[in-house]
């Protein structure tokens, strides 16, 4: 059936565009060969934590407590000049949840395996502004976060997180920009909360680049959730300062 398929519609890698034999599925044996991985689920001290911790220690209230150091990791890094920022590129603008869904069991097989994120037991995606999703028709943040609950057993929880600011493309904004346009773009439905509450959560979003986004579901989150729930980061790229 592939083959049949292949013969109207030839499947290219997504990295170098190079056309896929049979037993390839998304990237050319060459390119999963070179896949730039950041190990980060095996550092609990990388620059992704780092970032987001900081961003903690700085714009939190914490009335005496320390919180202690957060867990963070992307699958890879994104890699720009070598293609591998198309595959969450692919997921995002293209469809392409194929890929997504493949980088997504990758990294979920990762974390799971890993003594971090072992004890994840809540799975929440960075939520789309209602208006972005219909336009879309899907949440990469989503198709990633399912995956990775699937993989390592969680639950996967949708309702309690909600995007209420639609926010303009960040690509083209400057770090303060960014911050400000992320900041109250988040809202907590406390009625939809369960309890017992978890003891691990885990958000989930395709790319971290300044860890603003991120940082505003955290903030959100920490509303209902006391400091002994960890609230761990994943993603499938990397983008921030090595
Ligand atoms: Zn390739």
């Amino acid at each position: 059936m592939k083959a049949l398929v292949d013969l109207f519609i030839p499947r290219t890698c997504v990295v170098c565009g190079t056309r896929l034999d049979l037993g390839e599925n998304s990237l050319c044996t060459g390119c999963l060969a070179e896949i730039p991985f950041t190990y980060f689920w095996s550092v609990a001290a990388n620059p992704m934590a780092d970032t987001y911790n900081a961003l903690i220690q700085e714009r939190t209230e914490r009335g005496g407590f320390v919180e202690p150091y957060q867990f963070a990791a992307a699958l890879f890094h994104y890699n720009h000049e070598e293609g591998y920022s198309k595959i969450t590129q692919s997921l995002k603008y293209h469809a392409d949840l194929r890929t997504g869904r493949l980088f997504a069991r990758m990294l979920g097989r990762r974390l799971s395996g890993s003594p971090m994120y072992f004890d994840v037991d809540t799975v929440i995606p960075v939520p789309l502004h209602l208006r972005r999703l219909w336009k879309r028709g899907y949440n990469q943040a989503g198709i990633i976060a399912s995956e990775i609950a699937r993989e390592t057993g969680a639950r996967l929880e949708t309702r309690i997180l909600v995007r209420n600011k639609y926010t303009k493309s960040q690509t083209r904004l400057s770090h303060e920009e960014k911050s400000l346009n992320v900041r109250d773009a988040f809202v907590l439905r406390k009625a939809r909360v369960r309890y017992p509450l978890p003891r691990h959560v885990l958000l989930v979003d395709d790319v971290f680049t300044t860890g603003e986004t991120l940082f505003a579901c955290y903030r959100v989150l920490r509303e209902v959730f006391p400091p002994y729930v960890r609230i761990s980061l994943a993603t499938l790229a990397y983008a921030g300062e090595r």
